[in-house]
């Protein structure tokens, strides 16, 4: 069985779809790759952003549900979602940042690296880390952000445990992820390829408090697998382990089994295929909602229910 390679996507909750929306694709330059809803809640959206076709790896979705009470972060949780991008537009991303009014809660350095932490409109932590080697994206020509200044996918994601021996174990001997580095009470893991969203590091703060679940609350991640062949395998090998796996589910997009890993953060994994330009073409994407055939029938009242959305805000806006 294959190492995972990597982080396929991080699913988060939201509170307002179209402030999201616009910090999202007007500020942070990601393109809105897919509008469908909720498959278990289809009166709420499921807006997918990525590069210019979602590739695995630069995934960000989320549940925006309206009037959503903000969460609170606490112990079993994805504390920060990281992006990479190349050192040299640093300077640039904190000009712009400033530009569109958001406040950086933190700047500091990692493993070597500079990361800009600040929060999204819902109070989720976003990092920007500063590398001298950023993995390619498909970049977004019709985006607001120049190709050269462009986020290219996740760097990494921090998870917040009280305590980090079991979730470590899962990572390396189940997921085949390798520990490359501490500092103070983070550690920090890598998947198998060489790619985009390469790192998990694991912050150990033993007397964290559980949190309450909210808009600006990380779902889940989800880990690449290449094939429903491979996904099996994996679903056998976790069960095995005794974790608690759920059946495939069928995403439309990719295919999932979750589980929770023993610090408490639900994982996933996720098939690379089919992906996002399986039922719209690469110009389309993003543009008009999509529902799985079993929604369909239902479509005039999906779409009532759901709160308009202007999805060609890409200038960015204020956002208080
Ligand atoms: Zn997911």
């Amino acid at each position: 069985m294959q190492r995972i390679q990597g982080l396929h996507h991080i699913t988060a909750v939201a509170s307002n779809p179209q402030a999201n929306l616009d910090f999202y694709v007007g500020i942070l330059g990601q393109r809105l790759v897919k509008t469908t809803v909720n498959f278990d809640d289809p009166g709420t959206y499921h807006l997918y952003y990525g590069d210019n076709v979602g590739t695995p790896g630069t995934a960000m979705t989320f549940f925006p549900w309206q009037g959503m009470h903000r969460g609170r972060l606490g112990a079993g949780e994805t504390s920060a979602a990281a992006y990479a991008l190349p050192k040299s537009s640093l300077s640039w991303w904190l000009d712009h940042l400033s530009a569109n009014h958001v406040t950086i809660a933190s700047m500091g350095k990692r493993f070597g690296e500079t990361v800009v932490t600040f929060p999204d409109p819902d109070g989720m932590m976003i990092e920007l880390v500063a590398t001298d080697d950023p993995s390619t994206v498909q970049h977004w020509e019709d985006g607001p952000i120049p190709a050269e200044r462009a986020l290219r996918g996740f760097h990494s994601v921090t998870l917040l445990l009280n305590d980090v021996e079991a979730s470590a174990s899962v990572l390396v001997d189940k997921l085949g992820y390798e520990l490359v580095g501490q500092e103070d009470n983070r550690y920090r893991y890598k998947g198998a390829s060489a790619d985009r969203g390469l790192y998990i590091d694991l912050l150990h703060v033993p007397e964290a408090g559980r949190g309450a679940f909210g808009a600006g609350s990380i779902h889940h991640i989800a880990f690449r697998t290449v094939d429903d062949e491979e996904q099996l395998e994996y679903l056998t090998h976790l069960r095995a382990s005794g974790l608690q796996v759920t059946p495939v589910q069928d995403r439309q997009y990719f295919h999932s089994i979750y589980f929770h890993e023993p610090g408490g953060v639900l994982f996933e994994v996720a098939t690379d295929e089919p992906g996002f330009t399986s039922d719209e073409s690469v110009a389309e994407l993003g543009s008009a909602l999509k529902l799985p055939e079993w929604y369909e029938s239902r479509r005039s009242q999906i779409e009532a229910k759901l709160p308009a959305i202007d999805r060609d805000a890409h200038s960015a806006k204020n956002q208080d």
